[in-house]
């Protein structure tokens, strides 16, 4: 069954190991990614079963994982707040 990941922000998700009913073990760095609108789709290589859901941040997560000091969500914001400045509140 895959696993939900709420919270993108997560540490050592990435590096986590998964172990697929086919047998295939891995991270979710081997893994057959989707990028969807809401969440990204990560799916066993070998047999194409759905194993992690990671959830994308909202602008909250990001904002509140970047005050906490996560290298990650500060890279983000600061692209966010640069966009923001280029185009314009909207
Ligand atoms: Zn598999």
């Amino acid at each position: 069954m895959a696993e939900l990941l709420n919270d993108y922000f997560t540490a050592g998700w990435r590096e986590r190991r998964h172990e697929c009913a086919c047998g295939w073990q891995g991270d979710s760095r081997a893994m057959q990614m989707d990028l969807q609108d809401e969440v990204t789709d990560y799916a066993c290589p070998d047999c194409g079963n759905l194993l992690l859901i990671v959830r994308h941040p909202d602008l909250a997560q990001v904002r509140a994982a970047a005050a906490a000091g996560h290298p990650e969500a500060r890279q983000q914001l600061a692209l966010l707040e640069e966009a923001e400045r280029l185009l314009g509140p909207r």
